[in-house]
């Protein structure tokens, strides 16, 4: 593998795989170009070092069909605003004759952003061939995708056997890497982490990976109940797994033999029916009104967690406490964002990832008051699981 720092890109065709699947409005304009920008100081890096860059991406779920709806030529507008003065040209199929004529023509400065590579079937089945036609298109390969780093797709791993050792991370993915290496691999104690959101089945991996390093576990979100349903408690109408209830109940245990505090909620915000309208109680966790949902963490439970996280020196957190797209039921959440903002400038490295819980940090406007925020939701989660990511894995080979 080649270090993008020291690489000599003049005269060479860069092609990198980027993560454009952004959100577009009714008028297939982009509405947060975070992952755009994102990719930004990858390819400038290849300009400026002479080379040219060829961009490939999917977007949306097209699954293995040509729909225009998710045509990358959406984006353009918001990739020229982000590199003004830079000629950018658009190639209607991302492998062929046409690709093959557009990227031999490309000169040095020049960008070519090739079609959605998942209107291909081959591109998600990590088929061989396409690889090898996506591959001729360059000279060598970065892979800066972090958010489909788990996929053995044709242009995130199967690709990078073309180009010998003429592969590299881009920017973002070393920074991704660096990042949660340091919260995985490197931690300074005490490490908290905080794990929130609905399912306990979507996060019983990292849980048990982080049962072997953390010092606490701060739990949130719908996925509480389920441990304190396991537990004995009383949850009246909160959402639950109850085909989870014996994971839920072998986390506990095994928090207890590892010595790691395990925190649920003491107390919920629990609501006489599933919307923000509804009539608030704070009620013990453990013993919610046979009416009622806890649809947030109540006030004892967020000075608990306060109080954990002002004294960690590591801080993991993924996932919102409570319903927080709804303002009655935002407070745990964006008091524990707050609480890790705080935590961060106390001398804290906090790391922040999966989609609800980036959301929440944005929606408070935090992002400058913690360390990293990920771009990875799945990836990350696997990441943290201690999974070997193929799209990492190829790179370093
Ligand atoms: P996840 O996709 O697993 O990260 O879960 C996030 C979703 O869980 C968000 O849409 C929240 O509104 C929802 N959520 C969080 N807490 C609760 C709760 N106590 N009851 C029901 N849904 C919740």
């Amino acid at each position: 593998m080649q270090n993008i720092n020291i690489y000599d890109f003049t005269g060479k065709k860069a092609l990198i795989r980027v993560d454009f699947n952004v959100p577009l409005d009714k008028n297939f304009e982009v509405t947060d170009n975070t992952r755009i920008k994102a990719a930004i100081q990858t390819i400038k890096k290849v300009i400026l070092g002479g080379g040219s860059v060829i961009l490939m991406s999917h977007l949306g779920r097209p699954k293995g069909k040509v729909n225009e709806d998710m045509s990358l030529k959406h984006i353009l507008p918001a990739l020229q605003a982000l590199l003004p003065g830079v000629n950018i040209k658009f190639s209607a199929d991302c492998i062929g004759s046409g690709a093959k004529e557009n990227a031999a023509t490309l000169k040095p400065g020049e960008v070519l952003m090739l079609e959605n590579l998942r209107f291909y079937k081959e591109e998600e089945a990590g088929d061989e061939e396409f690889s090898k036609k996506l591959a001729s298109l360059g000279d060598v390969y970065i892979n800066d995708a972090f958010g489909t780093a788990h996929r053995a797709h044709a242009s995130t791993a199967i690709i990078a056997r073309f180009f010998g050792k003429n592969k590299m991370f881009g920017y973002l993915m070393s920074d991704e890497i660096k990042n949660i290496d340091r919260v995985i691999k490197s931690y300074e104690k005490p490490f908290t982490a905080i794990i929130g959101g609905s399912k306990v089945s979507d996060k019983v991996g990292i849980i048990e990976n982080l049962l072997q390093k953390a010092d606490n576990v701060l739990i949130g979100g719908a996925m509480a109940y389920t441990f304190i349903k396991a537990a004995g408690g009383n949850i009246g109408k909160s959402k639950t797994e109850d085909d989870k209830l014996d994971l839920a109940r072998m986390l506990i245990q095994k928090a207890k033999d590892k010595n790691v505090g395990l925190f649920l909620p003491i107390d919920s915000l629990a609501a006489d029916n599933f919307s923000n309208e509804a009539d608030i109680k704070i009620e013990n966790s453990d013993n919610i009104s046979a009416d009622r949902m806890g649809l947030d963490i109540g006030p004892k439970a967020i000075e608990t967690y306060k109080n954990v996280l002002m004294k960690s020196k590591t801080i993991l957190w993924n996932g919102p406490m409570g319903v927080f797209e709804w303002s009655n039921f935002e407070n745990g959440t964006k008091e524990i964002a707050f609480a890790v903002a705080d935590a961060t400038s106390l001398g804290a490295f906090s790391l922040i990832g999966g989609g609800d819980s980036v959301a929440a940090i944005n929606k408070f406007n935090l992002e400058s008051r913690v360390s990293y925020v990920s771009t990875g939701g799945g990836a990350m989660l696997e990441y943290l699981e201690g999974i070997s990511l193929p799209g990492i894995e190829v790179i370093r080979e």
